[in-house]
């Protein structure tokens, strides 16, 4: 697309590949992947590059401060030339408008209306996909923002093509990674200090993180899969995020298959994992051993009633295999705010979600 018909619809004709799921729920590695399709590009988690990156310059994946990364200079440059008037601290204020969970409310409202500010949230928004697409050549950016609300404003974009994954991964794998405490490292990815977690907060986050996930993305609009099977049957589960949302992942699949690994290329914000360069699947059994059994007790008490959902077993440490994800995916569009946009129509993987 030229850039004077960018300019007058930005971000139209893109499709955005949005991960969405709970803190350390693998998204840095899946994106990572998706973002090596051969139309795609890993853009990170997008929400935070106006303020992690443009305002407070903080690391990107590349290794270079993001004021001194020539992708996202360039992207900025693009930016302003598809919308002139874009301010960045303007666009922070409006993304805290629209993006974040008290927003929801506000969201539904200002699209219902169409306000000013609204409009010109989208305009930037669309501005910035198009900016990214431009720069990179692909069409295909995948987001890893992980909110459940930002997937909603998104799909409120004229052309734009919005598909979901929910992400899951065993609650006590993430209340475990969260209960490591980090020092402030900037240049391996730990922009402030990270301190010790409390379990239980990790699992009511990890419950609030699934509920929203499932309560703002109707079920026939988003794909749900288990980190678990992204480790343990790599190729099956890219097979079926392939059908179910209509990538083309061959490529990835044949990289995972022979063992290489999956460069990260420009992530301004996410895990520290993101600074290796690349991301090669690996299980993750660490709190298998070593988490003790009264934290692992504590998730699940807390969120054991939701994972067993996804089909986690309290005692059993390897999942209940006994939903193939084949069936079943409803197609409820009610609360889509583009009816004709993309509808998940099968999915081998895939597990669609039970309510929502
Ligand atoms: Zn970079």
């Amino acid at each position: 697309m030229s850039r004077a018909a960018l300019a007058r619809h930005p971000g139209a004709g893109l499709r955005v590949v949005y991960i969405m799921g709970a803190s350390r729920c693998g998204s840095t590695a899946l994106s990572s992947l998706l973002g090596a399709q051969q139309a795609g590009i890993c853009a990170g988690e997008l929400n935070q590059l106006p303020r992690s990156g443009w305002l407070q310059d903080d690391y990107c994946s590349c290794g270079r401060r993001c004021t001194q990364c020539p992708f996202w200079n360039a992207v900025r440059d693009e930016w302003h030339l598809l919308c002139p008037d874009a301010d960045v601290h303007d666009y922070v204020r409006l993304q805290s408008k629209f993006e974040r969970l008290r927003s929801w409310p506000r969201l539904r409202l200002a699209a219902m209306w169409k306000s000013t500010a609204f409009r010109a949230y989208l305009r930037l928004t669309g501005g910035l996909l198009g900016a990214i697409s431009s720069v990179s050549g692909r069409s295909i950016i995948v987001d890893s923002s992980k909110g459940a609300v930002r997937p909603w404003a998104l799909a409120c974009l004229p052309g734009v093509d919005v598909r979901v994954i929910h992400l899951v991964r065993d609650v006590r794998a993430t209340a475990w990674s969260q209960a490591k405490s980090y020092e402030r490292d900037p240049r391996n990815g730990v922009p402030t200090e990270k301190p010790s977690r409390a379990v239980w907060k990790s699992s009511l986050e990890w419950v609030l993180a699934n509920m929203l996930a499932e309560q703002c993305t109707p079920s026939g609009r988003r794909l749900l899969i288990r980190y678990e099977d992204l480790v343990r049957q790599p190729e099956q589960a890219l097979n079926g995020l392939q059908a179910g949302l209509e990538l083309d992942l061959q490529a990835v699949i044949s990289a995972v298959d022979s063992g290489e690994a999956v460069p990260v290329g420009h992530q301004i914000a996410g895990n520290r994992l993101r600074m290796q360069g690349s991301v090669r699947l690996r299980a993750d059994r660490d709190w298998i051993t070593a988490m003790p059994i009264r934290d692992r007790e504590t998730c699940w008490r807390m969120a054991g009633w939701l994972a067993r959902r996804y089909g986690y077993s309290r005692n059993r440490l390897e999942l209940d295999n006994d939903d193939d994800g084949s069936a079943g995916i409803r197609s409820r569009q009610r609360g889509w705010p583009n009816a004709n946009q993309f509808e998940l129509v099968s999915s081998e993987q895939g597990v669609p979600c039970s309510n929502g």
